[in-house]
């Protein structure tokens, strides 16, 4: 009978087993009443008519009990689960026993736990990717050039990368946090910036600005701007700033602009005197002849002119493509001296300067591009006398020692201010120094010197003082 039960209930199946050891307590004793009564010894007999029905009841608690053991351990494991704070599976026992109800909570047990053990496999799959993810996403938010900061709504800093602190140039970005962005802002900009950054107010646009340091763009810019942000929540917004260093852009953009200038000046003003001379010599028939000459010397100067910018932008294109090269052989030092110096000579005596030359007593071989190297120093010694008033002194000395030779073109002109000097040899540049801008040039002389001394394995060093003279040296290994 359990055994065909084994799918009821268990309460329906203790009270089975109740109600059938009762009934068979009942029967025993009933019969045993009647068959004493009928025997006439009803009262020896009372012991035996209860102790029957007594040790029938003992026998079956005591498999009820056996039964609802199992059930009891089952209920203190679940109290103590739902009790406990971690709710954790591994704290429940499987039932030492072979019974259904024993064996049907040790499957469910092995179950639960194996699906746990999955879950925390899975769960800490998740958290490793988790923060896998997140390691790399902070790594490319510190890596990112552009300087990236998070504010609260007060404007103070929550996050920021590596390039922002760099960009305000503070190394300590940690100490940053908690700090005033405008504040530290404000440092990165001259008194026209600032006032475009204190005039951000609250708007929700994102908002862009170009930021200096000062009036000289070398100094620094900064292109700003800010994105407002408001989470999930609706609460107080979050502003997002970046900052990039768009210095480099901007002195391209100012070299482009002052190329346009220089060439549309370069070409146009020759081309203009030429057909202006040309026609005129055309067209009038009775220009006397000292006058057609000069015309003619004019219009030969001013195609020279043209022909000297229009070399000189190849070699500038050339360099940019890299397809500048040389070609090195010895070089007849003296000879090429002498051709480069006679040939800046005339612009000398007319500007009434003393031009002078002082080689070293024995000048070395030297292997190199003849043609380079002369149009090199041909620009350093035209430089020179061009910006050396009249009456002033341009020397040309050469020196020499094992290893290299060195050609110091000296003048006691114009001088450059310390703000120049490092610009010098940028393409393009010219100083803005009124007496410079007074003169035709196209500001891609410095830069070929330059590319030719380091084709030569050399260099070009440039030493002056403003309003006292120059002095540029352009080095050359032997060989
Ligand atoms: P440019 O055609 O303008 O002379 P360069 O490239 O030869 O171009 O020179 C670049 C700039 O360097 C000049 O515009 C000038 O400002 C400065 N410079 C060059 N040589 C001298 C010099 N001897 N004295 C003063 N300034 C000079």
């Amino acid at each position: 009978m359990f055994v065909a039960h084994h799918n009821r209930s268990l309460t329906r199946r203790l009270s089975e087993q109740y109600l059938l050891f009762g009934l068979s307590g009942l029967f025993f004793f009933t019969v045993s009443a009647v068959y004493l009564s009928w025997h006439g010894s009803l009262l020896q007999s009372i012991p035996a008519a209860v102790g029957i029905p007594l040790v029938f009841l003992l026998l079956g608690s005591f498999v009820l009990r056996r039964t609802s053991y199992w059930h009891e351990n089952i209920e203190r494991q679940l109290t103590h689960f739902a009790n406990s704070e971690d709710h954790s599976v591994t704290e429940l026992r499987p039932l030492p026993a072979t019974d259904a109800l024993a064996a049907g909570w040790n499957q469910l047990l092995a179950r639960i736990l194996e699906h746990s053990a999955w879950n925390g496999v899975e769960r800490r799959l998740s958290e490793a990717v988790d923060t896998q993810q997140a390691k790399r996403w902070e790594a490319v938010f510190q890596d990112l050039t552009d300087g990236i900061a998070v504010c609260n709504s007060d404007g103070r800093i929550t996050q920021l990368n590596r390039s922002f602190a760099t960009l305000l140039q503070r190394p300590d970005s940690k100490n940053l946090v908690g700090m005033d962005i405008t504040d530290l802002l404000l440092g990165l900009a001259d008194e026209n910036s600032q006032e475009q950054i204190r005039g951000l107010g609250n708007n929700h646009a994102t908002q862009v600005l170009e930021i200096q340091k000062s009036a000289d763009p070398s100094q620094g810019v900064y292109r700003l701007s800010r994105t407002m942000h408001t989470g999930d929540s609706g609460g107080p917004a979050d502003s997002i700033w970046t900052l990039r260093d768009v210095t480099q852009q901007k002195l391209a953009e100012k070299a482009r602009e002052q190329f346009v200038f220089t060439a549309t000046h370069e070409l146009r003003t020759p081309l203009a005197n030429i057909r202006a001379y040309s026609e005129t010599l055309a067209l009038a028939s009775d220009i006397p002849f000292e006058q057609q000459q000069s015309f003619y010397n004019i219009i030969n100067n001013e195609a020279t002119r043209l022909a000297r910018f229009v070399d000189e932008l190849l070699n500038i294109s050339q360099m940019e493509a890299g397809a500048i090269t040389i070609q090195k052989h010895e070089v007849q030092l003296e000879r090429l001296l002498s051709e480069v110096l006679e040939s800046q000579r005339p612009v000398a005596t007319e500007k009434k300067q003393s031009f002078d030359s002082v080689f070293a007593p024995k000048l070395p071989k030297l292997m190199a591009d003849k043609d380079k190297l002369a149009a090199a120093l041909t620009n350093l010694i035209s430089n020179a006398i061009k910006y050396t008033p009249v009456g002033g002194k341009v020397t040309l000395r050469v020196d020499a020692d094992t290893t290299r030779i060195l050609f110091l073109v000296e003048d006691s002109g114009i001088g450059i201010s310390a703000d120049d000097l490092p610009k010098l040899c940028g393409k393009f540049f010219r100083s803005g120094d009124e007496r410079v801008q007074a003169e035709v040039g196209s500001g891609l002389g410095l830069a070929f010197a330059q590319e030719v001394a380091r084709l030569h394995g050399g260099s070009i060093s440039i030493r002056s003082q403003l309003n006292q003279g120059s002095c540029f040296t352009l080095e050359l290994p032997i060989r």
